[in-house]
Formats: C-alpha cells, structure tokens, sequence
C-alpha cells in the first residue's frame, strides 16, 4: 500500500486538477471516497504512482435540476442520492441502487463518479444509470465531451476515460411521470456484491401500456448491459404478469453470465428471469402510486 502511494496532490480547483492531470508523468490515480481504490493498493493490484485526493473538491459535489435534466457532480455519494426527495421521484432506479448498496458508512464515501470509474460489471449505481439514459461529463484542459453511459465500458474495470480526464458529472433527462426500480441480489443483505442486478426505467400509460422502457442487467457480462429483445418485448403492451415472467425468461436467455467466487452461472441466468420480473413488478406497483 505505501509503495502505490508515491505521493499525494490536493488540487484546491476541477481546475487545478486538470491542469495537474495534463502535467503529470507516469501512473496517476484520483482518489474519491477511497473505497474501491484503497481495497485495491491493499491487495497490489494498484499501480505505484501519484495519487490525487479530488473528495474536498466541493465544484464536484450537489444535484442540480435543470428543465430538462438533472446534474449530479461526479462527488455525489450515495447517501446524497438516498436523501434527495428529487432523485427518489425522478430518477427512482438510481435511488434504489444507492439506497441497497454497501452499509451507511460506505454510502456516505462511496461516489458515483468513483462507481462509474471503477467500471465493475457489478456496479450497483451502473445499471441504474442504463436504464436513465444518463451521460457521462468528462473534462481534460482539452475541453468537456459527454460519453452515453453505455459507450463508457470497455471490460471489466476498463473505460474511455483517457489519463488526463476526469468525470466531473453525470446528467439524467427529465422525463416526465417515468418510474423506475433496481434490484439486486446478493450473498447477504449488505455488504455484499451483486451477483445479479437489474434495473428498469419505462413510462407507462394509465392502462399500464408501456410507452418506452430500458432495462439494464448487472454483473452478468463483462460490462453492464441493456436487455433491447426485452425493450421490445415490452413496447406498446401492458405490464401484466404473464407479460413480466415473459420478458423475464427472454433476459436469462439472452445473457452468458459466468462462473466465479460469487456465483455460479446457471444460478446468475436462473435469477435474472427473478429480478427482472420483480423490477417490472415493481414498476407497476409505483405507478399506481
Ligand atoms: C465493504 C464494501 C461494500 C461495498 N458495497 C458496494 C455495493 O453494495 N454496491 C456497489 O456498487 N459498490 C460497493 N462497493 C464498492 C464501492 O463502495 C463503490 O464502487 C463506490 O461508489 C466507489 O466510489 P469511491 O468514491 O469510493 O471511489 P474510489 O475508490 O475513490 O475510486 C474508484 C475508482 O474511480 C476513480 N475515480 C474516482 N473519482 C473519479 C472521477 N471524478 N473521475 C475519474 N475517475 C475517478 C478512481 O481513480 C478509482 O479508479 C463496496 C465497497 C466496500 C469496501
């Protein structure tokens, strides 16, 4: 841990940091909430170099409702998300993403720039953020340029974020009456990483005739992924049970999960026909209020 940490720079500006980003030779890792990157130096697998602690910068923090989106500043932590009365209305999936992850003491560090950046497959903000449609702000003293968060991922903790950038926030449109819901199964309650996650956002009309849905898995590929077979599925039709037990079968049989320490691959397919059923479910649910 002592090795990976060569030095340690405290930008006081987005800024400093950029300029510092665009100096800087050599491996360089910002530092958020610390607690994917500071597991990681503790088990080696962080390269020495210079660390960059960008959690006191403040420019990267609040949710801002613009009219037709909402910023969130890539130092949102997850308690910021579970106590916005706006994002619990709005952008519900990301909520309940935020509300199931880690314990409070993570919540209160763990950013959603630093989920998004770490880029596991299992990143619980991640498909919430599919099923958003959310967009990625990344800066360079290059400029600003705006990622789909689909076009983000790469693989399994790899990204398009080039060395000099930073996230420095993410944005959801509005989309009026639109309801969402996350699910996720893990070993435990808490503390515990997905073995399978899904998210689904969609606006129904009053005889629950689904007017647009995305729905997005996690943690069954090497990247998040959307389900559009089951996008179209939905499309036009109203959400009833025989309906969501349908769509989620045609989700398990479009997936090719894997085998690891968490789980198995026939238990992964078997219960993301689960957790997509009960997402929509859910979807109908908060719709009639
Ligand atoms: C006990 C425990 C439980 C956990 N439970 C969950 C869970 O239930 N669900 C879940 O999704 N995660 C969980 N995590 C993982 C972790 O808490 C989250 O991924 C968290 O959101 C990471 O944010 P952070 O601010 O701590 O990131 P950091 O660890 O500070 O950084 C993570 C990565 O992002 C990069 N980074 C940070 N900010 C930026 C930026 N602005 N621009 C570009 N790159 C950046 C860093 O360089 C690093 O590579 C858990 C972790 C622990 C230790």
């Amino acid at each position: 841990m002592i090795g990976t940490v060569q030095r340690i720079l405290r930008p006081k500006s987005v800024d400093e940091l950029l300029s510092t980003l665009a100096e800087l030779q050599g491996p360089r890792h910002l530092l958020a909430g610390g607690t994917d990157i500071l597991v990681k130096a503790k088990d080696g697998k962080v390269a020495p170099g210079t660390w960059i602690d960008v959690w006191p910068l403040d420019e990267l923090r609040g949710v801002t409702a613009h009219d037709d989106r909402i910023d969130l500043g890539a130092n949102v932590t997850m308690t910021d998300v579970e106590r916005s009365p706006l994002l619990r209305a709005e952008a519900r999936a990301l909520w309940d993403a935020c509300y199931e992850a880690g314990a409070v003491q993570i919540r209160n560090r763990a950013t959603l720039g630093g989920n998004v950046a770490n880029a596991s497959p299992a990143g619980d903000s991640i498909p919430a953020l599919y099923s958003l449609g959310a967009t990625v702000h990344l800066r360079s003293v290059r400029g600003e340029r705006a990622v789909p968060i689909e076009a983000l991922f790469t693989g399994p903790g790899k990204t398009v974020i080039a060395p000099d950038e930073a996230i420095v926030r993410l944005s959801l449109p509005r989309v009026r009456g639109a309801v969402g819901a996350f699910l996720r199964l893990g070993q435990r309650k808490a503390q515990a990483i997905s073995k399978v996650s899904a998210a689904a956002t969609a606006t129904l009309g009053a005889d629950l005739t689904v007017e647009a849905a995305r729905v997005a898995l996690g943690a069954v590929a090497p990247t998040v992924v959307r389900a559009p077979e089951v996008e179209r599925l939905l499309a036009g039709r109203a959400l009833e049970p025989g309906l969501m037990a349908e769509a989620g079968e045609l989700a398990a049989s479009g997936v090719t999960p894997i085998t690891d320490v968490r789980s198995t691959k026939v238990y992964r397919r078997e219960m993301v026909a689960v957790v997509v059923r009960r997402a929509l479910a859910s979807l109908v649910d908060r719709r009639r209020g």
